[in-house]
């Protein structure tokens, strides 16, 4: 295994290294452009603040980005650092950056975001320093190189870029970057409410989601547009019962009980639900995929009703979420005593919800479901439905023409996410939002979250160049 190399050290060392592979390697030193230096010094600045949940560090990214806005020649009233208060007491912040158009199109601002916190990261699980930028055989390793410090660098980046070049975009541009994305995404909702004078946008481009795929030997497949996602709900199904000594066991008993209700559960499906972005799904992807699962896209998007091609997908775990409303069981717990009878036995179980169906008649379903007298169910926290954004030809044209700038003639597809974004809260106050991330992976280089989290070096200037062509397209004298 190869010595972990800081990044700016031993470039020749890692092209030599790359020299066995098919694909010539690249490095960070071989982008040498004044924007594409600074972008990276920005990159490696931020995915070196450790902003994790609990380290307080988000207000200094803020203000080191915001300096970097003023010294590119943003105007301090354009550069607005937003402190926000979190319920356990950390301070955390958003920053929002106006780059003022011209007015030329008569059209409300584009608004673009990404966020500052990461999921945390220990140094004793990780193979290298997750704090450190570390290049390493054509790859960026670190905490946050691609969620969502990526999206961050990349975005200011494009600003900075642009702003040399002497660029007026025709409408203004709003970045609007987040502090607790990966928590509470109170930040956002903060940034789309309390902040909406700063905000308000005709639609919102994510820069922390969608994306393109690569396949394993590194050729592109197709980009994603991420127009909707799916609500996030949990339940608690408990079955209570009077219980007593385990040598006198009465017919009813509580773990019985809950078994069946599991049995049933797993027996319920929820219907098949199809929105324009998941038809646009499945039509594009039965285009990419061959055999029975190819030919069940095509016949679901053609006809919902389709019984058999939904059972098709339905064994497929990376395609059942986008055919309708899943809930799986979680967690189980129950009985207090080897040698009692269960008193309170409870089941959790995770839903994942089309947009456009409401929480409540999902928890009616599974009520009805259990079909069980006396079970209580009670929803483990908040559920914040978003709905999903119209898919609109002038955003899906740009798009295509910038991917097909960097990838000529993949397809270019939309897709609803099982998770949830900050776009989750931007939808829901009303501005349509799409994720359209610069940065195209392999599955199998996807560590977003977990360890050894990594993206290609030339995915990360790739991305520079997807960002000024989205931008130009959409709000440059091109433009109608
Ligand atoms: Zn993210």
């Amino acid at each position: 295994m190869a010595r972990p190399i800081v990044v700016g050290v031993l470039a020749a060392a890692l092209l030599i290294g790359g020299a066995a592979h098919a694909r010539a390697q690249r490095t960070s030193a071989d982008y040498t452009e004044p924007y594409q230096r600074r972008a990276f010094a920005i990159y490696k600045t931020i995915v070196e603040m450790r902003t994790a949940e609990g380290q307080g560090r988000v207000p200094a990214m803020a203000a080191y980005l915001a300096d970097q806005f003023r010294q590119g020649g943003f105007p301090a009233a354009d550069v607005h650092v937003l402190p926000l208060s979190l319920p356990s007491g950390e301070q955390t912040a958003s920053l929002v950056v106006r780059y003022r158009g011209n007015g030329a199109s008569g059209r409300k601002p584009i608004l673009l975001l990404a966020h500052m916190d990461v999921v945390d990261a220990r140094r004793e699980d990780w193979a290298r320093d997750p704090f450190t930028l570390v290049e390493e055989r054509g790859y960026f390793f670190g905490r946050g190189t691609a969620d969502d410090k990526f999206g961050v660098a990349s975005l200011t980046g494009t600003f900075l870029r642009l702003k040399a070049e002497g660029f007026v975009p025709t409408r203004d541009l709003v970045i609007a970057f987040s502090g607790d994305e990966e928590t509470g995404m109170l930040s956002a909702r903060a940034l789309v409410t309390t902040h909406r004078a700063l905000t308000d946008a005709e639609f919102a481009l994510n820069d922390d989601g969608g994306g393109g795929k690569l396949d394993e030997s590194g050729a592109p497949v197709a980009f994603f547009i991420q127009a909707a996602e799916k609500t996030y709900a949990t339940f608690e199904l408990t079955v209570t019962n009077p219980g007593g000594h385990s040598s006198t066991p009465r017919p009813d008993n509580a773990i019985y009980d809950l078994a069946r209700v599991v049995q049933r559960l797993e027996a319920h499906r929820f219907p098949v639900a199809v929105n324009d972005t998941t038809r646009g799904y499945l039509e594009a992807m039965a285009r990419l995929t061959p055999g029975p699962t190819g030919d069940a896209m095509r016949r679901l998007a053609a006809d919902p009703g389709d019984r058999a091609a939904a059972d098709v997908l339905w064994a497929l775990p990376e395609e059942v979420g986008i055919t309708r409303t899943t809930c799986v069981p979680t967690m189980l717990r129950g009985g207090h005593a080897e040698n009692a009878l269960a008193q309170s036995v409870t089941v959790t179980v995770n839903c994942r919800i089309f947009p456009g169906e409401a929480v409540d008649d999902v928890k009616a379903t599974l009520e009805r479901v259990a079909d069980t007298k006396g079970l209580r169910i009670v929803q483990r926290g908040e559920a914040f439905p978003s709905p999903a954004s119209p898919l609109r030809d002038d955003i899906m044209a740009a798009l295509t023409a910038t991917v097909h700038a960097r990838y000529p003639g993949i397809p270019v597809i939309p897709t609803m996410a099982a998770y949830a974004t900050d776009g989750r809260e931007v939808r829901s106050a009303g501005i349509p939002t799409y994720g359209v991330m610069g940065l195209f992976m392999k599955d199998s280089d996807q560590f977003a979250h977990g360890l050894d989290e990594r993206v290609p070096v030339e995915q990360f200037f790739g991305a520079l160049e997807h960002w000024k062509g989205l931008l130009s397209r959409l709000a440059g004298p091109g433009e109608r």
